[in-house]
């Protein structure tokens, strides 16, 4: 394997989903719904398949969901963008992300991370050939530690690469700590990458948009999917919205690495796109009650868990059972309980920082995270 992607080992998804797998065991680690999205969408695919929507799509995106991206984006911070200039489809925002960073950041450059963060992030950073600067948030609160980003945050600076709501933490950026990234960033003449796929999964607070924010909108990469909001997470349909001159650096990494991206599941995405507002107001409200019956039943089994305010994710400490780390406690937890959690460890620079920290989804039926619960119950 290349050097720049040497220290990455197999996806920890992956890793603990095949050994949970071979275990028997309830998957609460890798973050997918076993349950499927909406029918109409999936119609919307069958649909556009047979009417031989089958063939290349335009490589920046389909001309419809190019301006279905613009009207969310519109209705969802009030900026007007061009769908042509300001839009990319890419297979997932995992691909948007790549596409971001190779696109834009040049061998050398540095980008500031905030820890913990999704494993991909590290991996294209390092394929860019970026230097790393981490920030790490911490328990209980996950707060941004302005001061330590004050200090990080210099005239070398290129990017900061950040999400909200964060996986794994659950923590959502608030508005003041939005604004003030936003005026180290005018300030040093910095952009940002900002991934919100699970925007629309905001339960304590309303999710902004940093490129909403004076003077952003023209530094800023939003990035966002249709995996998380449609509970469609093996469609790959993703998008960056950014200005032309930041589309630019983006579209010409994703021509040469997808070049486009499914074609009759864009038009589905289009679909999707079009769902009426109580489709969202349903999904909040379901996934609140997962949320409910997951947080209080890990509270139950014995853990202190931290609190999450968006995506389908809660983080927790381990230690009152009296493992080593992240890693062994959830080796344990698959073998002996018959649970899958993911350890956290691998998501910072410093694995240390991680090692009591382990992740929990609840994007399950509640049967599923019931008898999770009860398992955990009994043999922890
Ligand atoms: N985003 C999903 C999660 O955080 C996992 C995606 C993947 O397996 N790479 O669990």
């Amino acid at each position: 394997v290349a050097q720049r992607l040497e220290k990455f080992k197999t996806t920890i998804f992956t890793q603990m989903s095949i050994l949970g797998n071979k275990h028997g065991a309830i998957n609460l680690g890798q973050g997918f719904p076993n349950f499927d999205g909406p029918d109409f969408i999936k119609e919307a695919a069958i649909q556009a398949i047979k009417d031989g929507k089958n063939q290349y799509a335009r490589a920046f995106g389909a001309p419809e969901l190019n301006s279905a991206v613009a009207s969310r984006f519109h209705q969802d911070t009030g900026l007007v963008i061009d769908p042509e200039r300001e839009v990319t489809v890419t297979c997932g925002c995992t691909e948007a992300i790549a596409a971001a960073m190779l696109g834009l950041i040049n061998p050398g450059d540095e980008v500031i991370l905030f820890a913990p963060f999704y494993d991909s992030y590290e991996a294209t950073l390092s394929m860019a050939g970026a230097k790393v600067k981490c920030i790490t948030l911490r328990p209980p609160g996950f707060d941004i530690p302005l001061d330590e980003l004050k200090a990080a945050v210099t005239s070398e600076t290129r990017a900061i690469l950040m999400n909200t709501p964060h996986n794994p933490t659950g923590k959502m950026f608030t508005r003041e700590e939005l604004e003030a990234i936003a005026s180290l960033c005018i300030e040093n003449d910095v952009i940002v990458f900002s991934d919100e796929v699970y925007d629309k999964l905001d339960f304590e607070m309303d999710h902004i948009c940093i490129a909403s924010l004076p003077g952003m909108y023209e530094r800023t990469v939003t990035m966002n999917s249709l995996g998380k909001t449609f509970s469609l997470t093996g469609w790959k349909i993703g998008w960056a919205v950014a200005p032309p001159h930041l589309t630019w650096g983006i579209r010409q990494a994703h021509s040469y690495l997808t070049f486009a991206t499914s074609t009759p599941m864009q038009a589905a995405a289009v679909a999707a796109l079009e769902a009426p507002e109580s489709y969202y107001t349903e999904l909040k409200r379901d996934y609140s009650e997962k949320k409910e019956i997951l947080v209080k039943g890990l509270k139950e089994v014995g853990f202190e868990v931290f609190p999450s305010s968006g995506t389908y994710f809660v983080v927790v400490d381990h230690t009152p059972f009296g493992f080593g780390d992240d890693v062994a406690f959830c080796e344990y937890l698959i073998k002996e309980v018959g649970v899958v959690a993911i350890p956290t460890s691998v998501f910072y620079l410093n694995p240390e920082e991680g090692k009591n920290l382990v992740r929990f989804a609840f994007c399950k039926d509640e049967e599923t995270l019931r008898s999770a619960i009860e398992r955990m119950k009994l043999k922890l």
